[in-house]
């Protein structure tokens, strides 16, 4: 065994952003189609993943709010079933706190950590995210591609009338949401959201934020990638941003098989240059965009720990950077809950 192998199963690993197919598709007790199901989590290592109930953006109406809030609730089932015994006698740990996710790593794993991904789910409800919470949903990310009833989105969408902006950042709703999710202990996922959104609510929220899928504007101008000053913003609030895999979010206009891992790689040691190691993570979207040469789905992630080794990293810093660091993010949403 290699010394980075030996590392990365002494570690717990975390991704915090993976999809699911909706409809629901292949099984994810097999190997199968599916980047990330069970069994490429344990040959990968990965302790934990979080999985995002995806709501695509929609009209922004009764009709809308409504369809949008039925299929997270369908899919936050869908999720908890994926901590269910598999057929193979194996089985999942749902984890809805950093004490579960510990716990699942001594039964030996994977942790299924639930997420929601789009406000757009609550439509105009604060009570949906008491629901959403009650299903085990550890974060919802603010807004997806289009502006909705909470904030505003880093890429409009043209199609459903989406101007610059709607609402200069942060609706009241929203800033009602984010004082909501702060009592409940979820944390406030600022992927997707505009830059001036994701500076509201850094100063809104009670706990710091994160950024479960981005990666760095610097070396890759998209506008879902974080500029400088809302890494700095990030950094100074205690926040993480968990540095994603989708290509052309690595490099512009690329394709998959155009993009290696130390590309991906590349980001983290700038965000980690510029915010320092206690404030990068790693989340890969798989199943919902991310993948590049070397680390294309999870059964590959050792390669990671590899990289990151060859590059310096100590065994202190790639713990931080592969769960330490969304833990203690997630342990202070958790202790300023309620
Ligand atoms: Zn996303």
């Amino acid at each position: 065994m290699t010394d980075s192998q030996r590392l990365h199963d002494a570690l717990l690993t975390i991704d915090s952003h993976i999809d699911i197919p909706w409809p629901p598709g292949p099984s994810p007790f097999e190997d199968g189609p599916r980047r990330v199901d069970l069994p490429k989590m344990r040959r990968g290592g990965v302790g934990a993943g979080c999985f995002a109930a995806y709501i695509p953006q929609g009209k922004r109406d009764a009709a809308g709010f409504a369809s949008a809030y039925e299929r997270a609730t369908a899919m936050l089932h869908a999720i908890r079933a994926m901590a269910a015994p598999a057929p193979d006698g194996t089985a999942g740990h749902l984890a809805t706190s950093v004490a579960e996710v510990e716990a699942a790593r001594l039964a030996g794993g994977p942790a299924i950590i639930p997420a929601v991904e789009n406000g757009h789910a609550m439509g105009e409800t604060l009570d949906h995210l008491d629901a959403f919470r009650a299903l085990g949903a550890r974060y919802m990310t603010l807004t997806h591609n289009g502006h909705n009833a909470l904030a505003d989105s880093s890429v409009p969408r043209r199609d459903l009338g989406d101007g610059p902006d709607l609402h200069g950042g942060l609706s009241d709703l929203g800033r009602a949401a984010i004082g909501r999710m702060n009592a409940l202990g979820m944390m406030v996922d600022i992927s997707h959201v505009s830059k001036a959104a994701m500076l509201q609510a850094i100063d809104v929220s009670r706990t710091p934020l994160i950024a479960t899928h981005s990666s760095v504007r610097a070396l890759c101008d998209h506008p879902r990638n974080l500029d400088d000053a809302q890494l700095d913003a990030l950094a100074s609030s205690g926040g993480v941003v968990q540095v994603t895999l989708v290509s052309f979010f690595l490099k512009l206009g690329k394709k998959e098989t155009e993009v290696t891992i130390a590309d991906f790689v590349d980001h983290i040691d700038y965000a980690v240059q510029r915010m320092g190691i206690a404030h990068v993570g790693i989340g890969s979207d798989f199943d919902g965009g991310g993948g590049v040469v070397g680390w294309r789905d999870a059964g590959e992630s050792a390669n990671v720990t590899a990289e990151l080794m060859r590059r310096g990293y100590d065994r202190v810093a790639i713990a931080a950077l592969w769960g330490g660091n969304f833990l203690r993010v997630m342990r202070m949403a958790e202790e300023a809950a309620g």
